[in-house]
């Protein structure tokens, strides 16, 4: 019998897959939907500046399906590619520009930078209505406090997506694995705040945890962020748990063309049968962190009206 726990039948916990396709896709939607009234209410179109620094491969990826994603919902964007030998301050020069530029509405750096620049720098020089990437200090502290902001791309996608599968989380507990300042640190905050999707009691684990098993076994919702492909596996997880999979690498693979495969943080075939909801790589949070871009410019966008008002 699906999903009940009876004695002498043995248990089936029917598992769902988190469809970041579909869930990107119906987020996509009402980006339009909104984008299109902006523009019949004769106000602008919402801009985003991508910035890309060198040819690392994953990178120039990811920029050119977030360039893509706002062609399909009908923003402005705009690409500016840079050598891998730029200066800081001649990248410090360009987001200074794009900071003045009425027309723009989000600035997004794509990252990592080489060695000779600041990641950090960077970010702070970003202007804080501008920055749709989230990991400006002034939206961090606003998140923490629960004051409206830009939430980082990658946790805000987790999110979109437990609420459109109306995943409950009150009084759940979550185990973040990873306690970087783009998804781990973040998504625990999140997690923890008092409103949906949220409540939860929050255990983020990292490197250094010693009992790290133990602890995801006590995780009705366990998300993995921390770059190991296939970290997580069926015996740390419990039954019926909610798996977020961030993980993103690139895995040598001479079956493929590209000759790698992109693996996640989950050992998916052992762990989704033992899952209520579970997300896949690719097609999981990765389309989801797009979404939530988009969602960002056009809040960043929108703002611009309300300030006015
Ligand atoms: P990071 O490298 O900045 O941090 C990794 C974290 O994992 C650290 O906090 C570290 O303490 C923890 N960690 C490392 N080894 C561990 C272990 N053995 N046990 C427990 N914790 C351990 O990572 P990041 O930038 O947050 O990225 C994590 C993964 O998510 C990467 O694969 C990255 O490519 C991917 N990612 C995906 C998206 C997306 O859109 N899907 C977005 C951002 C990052």
């Amino acid at each position: 019998m699906q999903g009940e726990n009876q004695p002498g039948v043995a248990y089936f916990c029917p598992m769902q897959l988190l469809d970041g396709k579909l869930v990107s896709r119906s987020v996509k939607e009402k980006v339009k939907d909104k984008t299109d009234l902006l523009k019949k209410e004769g106000k602008k179109t919402p801009h985003l500046a991508a910035i890309l620094v060198g040819n690392n491969g994953a990178s120039e990826t990811y920029v050119a399906s977030k360039v893509k994603s706002c062609e399909e919902v009908g923003f402005k964007s705009s690409l500016l590619r840079f050598e891998e030998t730029i200066s800081e301050q001649e990248l410090i020069n360009a987001i200074e520009k794009l900071n003045n530029d009425e027309d723009v509405d989000g600035i997004l750096v794509q990252l990592p930078l080489p060695k000779q620049i600041n990641e950090e720098t960077i970010i702070n020089i970003i202007h804080p209505d501008k920055d749709v990437d989230g990991f400006h200090p002034v939206s961090i502290g606003k998140m923490v406090q629960g004051l409206p902001t830009f939430i980082p791309a990658t946790p805000y996608g987790i999110l979109l997506m437990l609420e459109h599968y109306k995943i409950e989380t009150a009084g759940k507990h979550a185990v973040v694995i990873g306690r970087s300042n783009i998804v781990g640190r973040p998504i625990s905050i999140l997690l923890s705040r008092n409103s949906y999707p949220g409540n939860c009691t929050v255990t983020v684990c990292h490197s250094k945890t010693s009992n790290l098993k133990e602890i995801c076994l006590q995780a009705d919702i366990i998300v993995a962020a921390l770059g190991i492909p296939e970290f997580l596996k069926a015996d740390m997880v419990k039954e019926n748990a909610v798996v977020v999979d961030v993980g993103i690498t690139r895995v040598a693979d001479a079956s493929k063309k590209s000759g790698f495969a992109i693996k996640g943080d989950v050992d998916f075939a052992g762990v989704a049968p033992k899952c209520s909801y579970i997300t896949p790589v690719p097609g999981g949070v990765g389309l989801m962190t797009i979404a939530a871009l988009l969602m960002n410019t056009l809040m960043a966008c929108e703002t611009k009206y309300k300030k006015q008002a």
